[in-house]
């Protein structure tokens, strides 16, 4: 026997919601029964059918048990979305294992240190992706998985294959990673529950029998959770769509036309990028689910006016807080809005308005959004005193004492109830998806000898997505610290889409009347074109 530290069974729910108690798999089981022969995947030209999906991950899961992989165990899939990544997935999770889901675009090093500190006991390899494994561990490729199915084992009659619903809600399904700036990413605790309550059919954004939708997040974001369990539950069809498409606009459009996409979830980034160039490129669509940054409020206005699909959902939430915990329909963008909200506690979520000492913060007063309900993380694996400082057990206005995940993110409510989002408590901000503390990326700067101060701000959006501009004033005036050093200085301490590029270097620092480093002055001098 291993320990299991994994499975989060001990934990008592403190919310006042009853979470539904299927798992996953076990709902996915009932997709299969009500419609076999319906498409699931779409991957390239070849589309798989529910039972095809069946088959095939039940022999994966067979697979990991003889193994010897145990229910509770962690498994980690590498690679990209693809028909093979949900086969992975849905097969690791039947076989009562948690999934680890680490995307093609992590370099082998960092993938494995991933793997390590989420406890992973096998790694299984995509096609096309190297094998990684965590520490003292045995890389596995997708062959030995690939064969298998080929052969199609005793599948049907062995008893040690446990039934698609062996598992409940409350187990641990996944570990993702937060995508910090320093140090390692934290491995997050999910728990079924927090996707399962995303997936109920009737919202917009679960698409049912005959729905085609485009599967665009890579397999370690939240996001991809949600767009697969989302769509599988329901009975549509993922559609997979290769990165190169979805950076040309043109290609994009012409795909959502051809293939017929009905649904399509992405990253706020991605929306500002393909409809900055094609205001109308969604409009078509029965539902866009966009989230993980601001939404630009003139670009929703454009939309809105040039063609919006059916439903544009600007969804919210931290990955601690179950993906997405509000939502908002836009349906209207007033003319010179400075935010498009995001809207209202959705799926079991709670969404509360902290003072920082703790207290209520009132109708139209700012405050932490701090996370409750049934999305709620279980944790952070093996990280008990981050956990503790990120979940706490407060009282809330309705004198009730809840677990709440702190998000450091402001907002504020109106007197309807309405959530606008107003920034960070701190400097955290998002670069292609992941999230950067500035603070942290200017104290790396300051570790070069050849450095006495340095600055980091946001540049504007150029293309996909926001990049980090650096600036530095050198230790020794004359010998100015070259760009390219310290660009080599940070690549060993910092993920690359924390790296800033481009560096300047500056004789003095500006500062404001009162001393502090202008960034105002700096945001302007990144924006401007060299
Ligand atoms: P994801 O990128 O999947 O939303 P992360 O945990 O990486 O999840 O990042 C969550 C953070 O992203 C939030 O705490 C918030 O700061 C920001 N964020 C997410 N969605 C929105 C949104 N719709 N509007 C504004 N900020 C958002």
């Amino acid at each position: 026997m291993h320990t299991n530290t994994h499975t989060g069974e001990s934990r008592q729910s403190p919310v006042s919601v009853t979470p539904r108690s299927a798992s996953l798999p076990g709902l996915l089981a009932r997709q299969i029964v009500r419609g076999p022969d319906a498409p699931a995947v779409q991957d390239g030209n070849r589309t798989y059918s529910y039972q095809e999906l069946d088959d095939w991950s039940r022999s994966v899961s067979q697979a990991l048990l003889s193994r010897a992989i145990r229910p509770g165990d962690a498994v980690a899939v590498l690679g990209t979305r693809s028909w093979e990544a949900t086969v992975a997935v849905v097969g690791i999770l039947r076989a009562g294992a948690v999934c680890v889901p680490v995307d093609a675009q992590y370099p082998s090093a960092q993938a494995a240190e991933m793997l390590t500190d989420a406890g992973a006991r096998l790694a299984i390899a995509l096609p096309g992706h190297e094998p990684v494994a965590a520490a003292g561990d045995e890389p596995v490729g997708w062959e030995e998985f690939d064969a298998l199915v080929r052969t199609r084992p005793t599948v049907d009659h062995d008893p040690d294959v446990p039934s698609l619903t062996e598992r409940s809600a409350e187990n641990c399904a996944y570990v993702l990673f937060t995508s910090g700036t320093t140090g390692r990413p934290k491995p997050v605790l999910f728990p079924h529950r927090a996707v399962t309550r995303l997936a109920e059919g009737g919202a917009p954004w679960c698409p049912g029998s005959g729905k085609r939708v485009l599967q665009t997040f890579g397999l370690s974001f939240d996001g991809s959770l949600f767009e697969m369990w989302a769509t599988l539950l329901n009975g549509g069809c993922l559609v997979v769509a290769g990165r190169d498409v979805l950076l040309d606009t043109e290609a994009l459009g012409s795909l959502l036309r051809a293939e017929r996409i009905t649904h399509a979830f992405m990253t706020t980034s991605l929306f500002h990028h393909s409809v900055r160039t094609k205001a109308g490129i969604f409009g078509a669509l029965d539902m866009v689910l966009v989230g993980g940054e601001a939404m630009d409020p003139g670009l929703a206005a454009a939309v809105c006016a040039t063609g919006r699909p059916r439903h544009l959902i600007n969804g919210y939430g931290p990955t601690e807080g179950g993906i997405m915990v509000s939502a908002y329909d836009v349906g209207h963008v007033a003319p010179g809005a400075s935010s498009v909200p995001i809207g209202w506690q959705v799926a079991a979520s709670s969404c509360h308005l902290l003072r920082a000492d703790g207290s209520p913060a009132g109708p139209g007063e700012e405050g932490e959004i701090c996370i409750g309900g049934a999305g709620l993380a279980l944790g952070y694996l093996n990280r008990p005193e981050e956990t503790a400082r990120a979940f706490v057990t407060l009282r809330t206005s309705t004198g009730e004492s809840e677990r709440l995940y702190r998000s450091g993110d402001l907002g504020r409510r109106g007197s309807d109830g309405l959530l606008e989002f107003r920034g960070r408590v701190d400097r955290q901000v998002k670069v292609r998806g992941f999230r950067v503390e500035l603070d942290a990326v200017e104290a790396q700067l300051r570790t070069h000898p050849g450095v006495a101060d340095a600055a980091v701000v946001v540049r504007g959006n150029d293309g996909i997505g926001k990049g980090l501009s650096a600036f530095v004033t050198s230790a020794d005036a004359t010998r100015p610290v070259r760009p390219a050093e310290l660009r080599a200085h940070l690549a060993s301490r910092l993920p690359t889409h924390a790296i800033p590029a481009p560096i300047h270097p500056l004789e003095r620092m500006p500062l404001t009347g009162n001393g502090k480093t202008d960034y105002a002055v700096l945001r302007a001098r990144a924006a401007a074109p060299d």
